[in-house]
């Protein structure tokens, strides 16, 4: 009999695509992996996340699953942000706890973190001022997952606790040009632009600076975390401060990955969004201080390669 039952939501995106790959490298642990998306249950239904533990019957819980999107997606949609990840979020403890579920590992991200404040921030500045204005919705709600983690710990003694990634990239991503987050949007604009022989339109300035993380590195950490980490305060997983980037370097990085050679030209008529966020990973390095990052021109490679060879199939 399996060790573990482990159910991941939102599987089918990048996050989940990637904890995929990596849970089937350890086949040898004998758990068994349960990999769900919305055509398995909608997660904003109480009864069909009811359903769907009752099925399974998970011990362990990476979610995943949410209402996800790039600045321009944010900046549309801040209410159905807030109403749907609230919705997703209660569903999914609620049932972790009426199914005594071990330990769930929920996922927040840094752009939820207060806009003024000092950099680089850490896991204890989480709630302490509003979040920029572009994501509110969004950022509200997943805040509250820190908040419902820490309140079934007090309660009822549950190891509820969450990851807080950096922007993640990597193959499965939403490269939709309208909704996607900044680097699935360059990884196809410079297709097209390679293809058509057209410049290269990088949305802003390019100035703002972000930590990127490979969707596949992040996977590792969450699946240890699963196994070793028992705290619930949140932890950030991220590349250290220094390796902070500026969008227009990490446009330049798709350009090489592509070998285009045309212009590259900054569409200033589009918001920049937060200047930075930049976040430390002192936390991460106290339990893991040997964790390789993929080299990210490696990663983006890697993510370009897989673009072009699933073009017809990705999601755009
Ligand atoms: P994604 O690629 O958009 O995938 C979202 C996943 O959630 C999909 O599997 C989707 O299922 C599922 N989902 C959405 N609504 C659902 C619903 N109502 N019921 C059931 N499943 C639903 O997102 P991602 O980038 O992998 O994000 C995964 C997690 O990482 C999220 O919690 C996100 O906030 C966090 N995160 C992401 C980033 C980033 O840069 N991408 C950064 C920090 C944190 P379908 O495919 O069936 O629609
Ligand atoms: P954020 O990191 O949460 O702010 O969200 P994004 O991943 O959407 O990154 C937004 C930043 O990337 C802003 O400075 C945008 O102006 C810039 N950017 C440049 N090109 C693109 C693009 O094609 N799509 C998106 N979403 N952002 C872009």
């Amino acid at each position: 009999m399996a060790s573990k039952v482990i159910l991941v939501t939102g599987a089918s995106g990048l996050v989940g695509s990637a904890v995929q790959k990596v849970a089937l490298e350890e086949h040898d642990v004998g758990d068994k992996w349960v990999f769900v998306s919305s055509k398995d249950a909608n997660l904003e239904s109480e009864a069909e996340t009811m359903a769907l533990f009752e099925k399974h019957k998970p011990t362990h819980v990476i979610h995943l699953a949410a209402m996800v999107g790039g600045l321009f997606r944010n900046l549309k949609f801040n209410l159905d942000f807030f109403r749907c990840n609230m919705k997703i979020n209660d569903n999914v403890l609620h049932a972790c706890f009426v199914h005594d579920v071990n330990k769930c590992v929920s996922c927040l991200s840094t752009c939820v973190f207060p806009d003024n404040i000092t950099y680089p921030f850490d896991e204890s500045n989480l709630h302490d001022g509003p979040p920029h204005d572009s994501n509110f919705g969004f950022a509200y709600a997943k805040r509250m997952l820190d908040v419902m983690n820490r309140a079934y710990n007090s309660q009822h003694k549950c190891t509820f606790t969450s990851v807080i990634p950096t922007n993640v990239y990597g193959p499965h991503d939403n490269f939709n040009l309208q909704d996607g987050h900044a680097l699935p949007g360059l990884v196809h604009k410079g297709y097209l632009a390679k293809k058509e022989n057209n410049p290269f339109v990088v949305w802003g300035t390019g100035s703002p600076r972000r930590q990127f993380i490979y969707s596949v590195d992040l996977a590792r950490v969450i699946i240890w975390m699963l196994r070793e980490y028992n705290e619930i305060t949140p932890m950030i997983v991220s590349v250290g401060a220094e390796d902070e980037i500026s969008i227009k370097e990490a446009a330049e990085m798709v350009v090489r990955a592509y070998d285009y050679k045309g212009k590259i030209v900054f569409d200033t008529s589009k918001s920049d969004g937060q200047f930075k966020k930049t976040a430390s990973n002192e936390l991460m390095r106290t339990y893991l201080p040997d964790f390789k990052f993929t080299p990210m021109e490696q990663a983006i490679q890697e993510t370009v390669d897989w673009f072009v060879k699933n073009y017809d199939i990705a999601r755009k």
